[in-house]
């Protein structure tokens, strides 16, 4: 109840929900009433979650956002909130996202921008919450919901955490099942959760991973006690500051910010070693051309036959376009075209192979950093959190891609990378630092941030 009265009274400012779903919260509230009477509560029990618009929820609004999947509602619920129910989480609602999940602002949406909850000092201009789970990150940051779910496919988690002040991680390719996670680029999305601390994180996301026979690449690795790890001591970790991180131009607090964290983490025990991960600089122009390509093939099921909005025309393939031209936003049909062309046969060679090649050696960089260090700590974002409609990011498709620099590295690689609240900058808006770990090694990460928030 309390949750959903806080929903009513802020969400027309923050624009965090899409869907909000009172019934269907009180009638799962009732049941968790019930088990806990029994003594059968589970480890979620009664704890009311924001889902992104991104998961199926059955019988429930998802549309990702996108006027295409206007109306659409599963008859399926994605594996990762299936999971999340099983321990007894109670859904809220759907959470506002860039449409597709492409973005890094939430001002891609087909149902407006998300504000960030928080404010510079002393200005009252709306800020963006990040992108692409804007809508998680600020409702987890507004006290809309205890937790919620989101996905990354090049930061998505991670960058909407450092911006609203919270805890997001992003798993290893293979922790959580994708099924029923409308696709973006297949072979980089992950679920994960957004938290308001790291303890509620490591909770969340050993409910929400799982290997699952309906995600061929989900892997059957035991999924560890992740809160076990928090509290222990970094003795003899290493964790590695990589030198191609301090890129030209980048503020002097995220410099500051990055060295405070260093100390912390040696204070605490660890031992820091310089790293260097040389192919860093061609991860976001490769990532622009894969994760486009592989968005292009998923999104060709929008035809106006299977799912959501259909417009008529005179033949089948006037429908494609009248329903593909009114369904799709802006960003969306920016990237088909991207990754249509770059799969296209005279250029698949010079762009797309040549976009793979780079993804091995970025993930080799890593595969060598780990041998000498147990995990790296880096900025999570060149700035903080910038204005809604910001000029020159909306003149600039490619700054706005800018913004990921730091994030897409991740997951071209299939790694863990964690975003923890560090610090304010000058203007009093959060700032994150990132840590990023071994394949299945989230225990690490957990525990090292936990020092940090
Ligand atoms: N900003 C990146 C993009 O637009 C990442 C999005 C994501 O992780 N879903 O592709």
């Amino acid at each position: 109840d309390a949750y959903l009265q806080a929903i009513e009274s802020a969400n027309d400012a923050i624009n965090a929900y899409v869907t909000v779903t009172p019934e269907k919260a009180l009638e799962m509230a009732k049941a968790s009433d019930e088990r806990i009477a029994a003594g059968k509560a589970g480890v979620l029990e009664g704890i009311p979650l924001g889902v992104k618009d991104l998961f199926a929820t059955r019988d429930v609004h998802t549309q990702a956002c996108s006027a295409v999947l206007s109306r659409f509602r599963p008859k399926y619920e994605s594996t990762v909130t299936q999971n999340l129910w099983d321990d007894g989480a109670v859904m809220l609602g759907k959470l506002n996202m860039d449409e597709f999940a492409m973005g890094s602002s939430n001002e891609s949406s087909h149902y407006g921008p998300v504000t960030n909850p928080w404010k510079a000092s002393g200005s009252d201009q709306r800020l963006v919450p990040g992108g692409s789970s804007g809508g998680s990150a600020a409702a987890v940051a507004a006290h809309l919901c205890a937790g919620a779910t989101a996905t990354d496919t090049g930061g998505s988690i991670r960058q909407p955490a450092a911006f609203t002040g919270t805890v997001g991680i992003k798993p290893t390719y293979g922790r959580c099942s994708r099924w029923g996670i409308v696709a973006y680029a297949s072979s980089l999305d992950q679920a994960g959760p957004i938290a308001r601390d790291v303890r509620d994180a490591a909770i969340l996301l050993k409910s929400m991973a799982s290997v699952d026979d309906k995600d061929t690449t989900s892997v059957d690795i035991p999924v560890p006690d992740y809160e076990a790890a928090l509290g222990q001591s970094l003795k003899g970790m290493r964790i590695g500051i990589p030198k191609e991180y301090r890129v030209e131009g980048m503020p002097e607090e995220i410099e500051k910010l990055w060295a405070q964290g260093v100390a912390w983490l040696k204070d605490a025990g660890a031992e820091i070693v310089d790293i260097s991960l040389p192919h860093t600089k061609y991860a976001l122009p490769a990532y622009y051309i894969v994760a486009p390509a592989e968005a292009s093939s998923n999104l060709a099921r929008y035809d106006g036959v299977r799912y959501g909005l259909r417009v008529d025309g005179k033949d089948i393939a006037d429908m494609y376009e009248k329903t593909r031209a009114a369904g799709f936003g802006t960003e969306v049909k920016r990237r088909i075209l991207i990754g249509t062309y770059v799969l296209s046969a005279g250029y698949y060679d010079a762009y797309y192979l040549q976009a793979q090649k780079v993804r091995t050696l970025i993930k080799r960089d890593f595969e060598l950093a780990f041998n000498e260090v147990d995990t790296v700590l880096a900025p999570i974002t060149p700035s903080s959190a910038f204005a809604i409609g910001d000029e020159a990011l909306a003149a600039d498709p490619v700054a706005m891609y800018m913004q990921d620099i730091f994030t897409v590295t991740v997951n071209m690689a299939g790694l863990p990378g964690l975003s923890v609240p560090a610090g304010l900058d000058a203007k009093g808006l959060p700032l994150g630092l990132q840590l990023i770990g071994r394949p299945f090694e989230e225990s690490t990460l957990f525990k090292a941030a936990h020092v940090i928030e």
